[in-house]
């Protein structure tokens, strides 16, 4: 058989380790929940990516979000190409820069202006910062099952008891600054507004992905959003959306056009780059003018909104805009998920597809988890085996059972049923 064989990667991975702590740059991507070594991909075109021992695999990851366009797009990759001819970057105002703020600026209803930062853990840092400089106030309120980067204050777990200051989830991180992070359990109001209540005068602001999908995909109602935004306008808290992952992946306006809720600050990262590295933050004219050398909160960056990746993003957005786009898109996937979820539902297998645009999470419990405690850990056993007969068969999932998958536009509906059928077999095989 083709697919098992992994001996490049293997190799690759042994040199990688002597070099790089745990032979990777990003944690998750060292296979430490799946079997095998991490594949080492040498290239992508469309849907498909390529690994160094010349293996073909349809791709759900999208290099984790960003590339909702495919691997490789002609229409991303020559406007890249024909930018960087001129030079990578003169760290001055560039023209390309202005023409992605225009297009985002101008087409997005919950925003008036935006700064460019290079990833989105930069982006969130910063609207943190915002936050806290616009309102005087220090503390913040996260939630459980809500990434945020590797931003320090954000690394926080929930204490011990309700509602309490939490404690750091990484080594490095000074417990006064974890103190400064409330952490609550999604999807409970009350708990918020008691919270609200009672530490109004020191909390900055709420920061919650509006579409929870770095542990799991924890969908959210409209109405327990749309109360948050009244609970913060009342009680003089600003509401940040992180839409690293959300932003341009449900529509042009993100997670705040969908829902129709007006956050205080947006973030964004990923989509927003093309496959470069690009974060943002963006709010209105009042809240930005807060922002160096405007106004007194400080933040900077050398590569900020260099024209490469200003071309990526640019090129990528003017896709995305045309019309049609998303509609299309969230009808292939919902097609794509609703082909697995009745065969599980015909087999009676506790497995139940999340969904929600072009994003999936294929969870093994009966009904859809909401908050991160209704997640089974030992249900990632099966993720594990699940994600081994895929490999073999030529399909790459994040190498995680806590990571969604991400359609784009250049799995085309041949390729959708294909892999259906793919994963319904590795269900049947791991299940029955
Ligand atoms: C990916 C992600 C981040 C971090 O972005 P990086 O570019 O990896 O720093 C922050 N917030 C959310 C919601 C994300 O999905």
């Amino acid at each position: 058989m083709k697919y098992p064989e992994r001996h490049q990667s293997a190799q690759l991975f042994e040199e990688a380790k002597k070099y790089f702590p745990g032979g990777v740059h990003s944690p998750v991507r060292a296979f430490k929940s799946v079997s095998g070594p991490p594949l080492f991909i040498k290239k992508g075109s469309g849907c498909r990516i390529v690994d160094e021992d010349d293996n073909t695999y349809l791709d759900f990851c999208g290099s984790w979000g960003p590339l909702i366009l495919g691997h490789a797009h002609p229409d991303v990759i020559n406007p890249i190409l024909e930018t960087m001819v001129n030079g990578t970057s003169f760290g001055t105002p560039n023209k390309i820069g202005n023409e992605l703020g225009k297009i985002i600026c101008e087409n997005n209803r919950y925003l008036d202006k935006i700064r460019f930062v290079s990833s989105g853990t930069e982006a969130v840092m910063s609207a943190i910062r915002l936050a806290r400089g616009i309102t005087g106030k220090s503390k913040i309120i996260k939630f459980e099952g809500c990434y945020h980067g590797h931003v320090d204050s954000l690394l926080v777990k929930a204490g011990s008891g309700l509602a309490t200051f939490g404690v750091s989830t990484s080594a490095g991180i000074p417990p006064s600054f974890a103190a400064e992070t409330i952490v609550l359990p999604l999807n409970d109001l009350d708990l918020l507004n008691a919270t609200l209540s009672k530490y109004r005068e020191e909390v900055a602001c709420v920061i919650i992905e509006p579409i929870p999908a770095n542990n799991g995909l924890l969908l959210q109602t409209q109405s327990y959003l749309a109360s948050m935004r009244d609970l913060c306008t009342q009680h003089g808290v600003l509401l940040i959306f992180d839409e690293v992952i959300s932003g341009y992946r449900v529509g042009f306006e993100g997670a705040a056009g969908y829902y129709n809720i007006q956050p205080d600050i947006i973030t964004y990262g990923k989509i927003i780059g093309g496959g470069m590295p690009v974060g943002a933050y963006a709010a209105s004219k009042e809240y930005m003018s807060y922002i160096s050398p405007e106004g007194p909160v400080y933040q900077a960056g050398t590569l900020s909104a260099n024209p490469v990746a200003m071309a990526a993003g640019l090129a990528t957005l003017k896709i995305l805009k045309t019309e049609g786009f998303y509609l299309q898109l969230e009808q292939r996937t919902a097609d794509f998920v609703g082909q697995i979820q009745s065969h599980c539902d015909n087999k009676g297998y506790q497995v139940c597809i999340q969904q929600i645009g072009s994003i999936f999470w294929i969870s093994f419990s009966k009904v859809p988890a909401v908050t991160a405690s209704d997640i089974d850990p030992s249900s990632m056993e099966l993720f594990k085996n699940l994600h081994s007969y895929l490999l073999m068969h030529g399909i790459y999932l994040g190498p995680s059972g806590y990571e969604v998958g991400f359609v784009s536009g250049a799995h085309k509906r041949s390729d959708l049923s294909e892999a259906a059928g793919i994963i319904c077999s590795g269900l049947d095989e791991i299940l029955s």
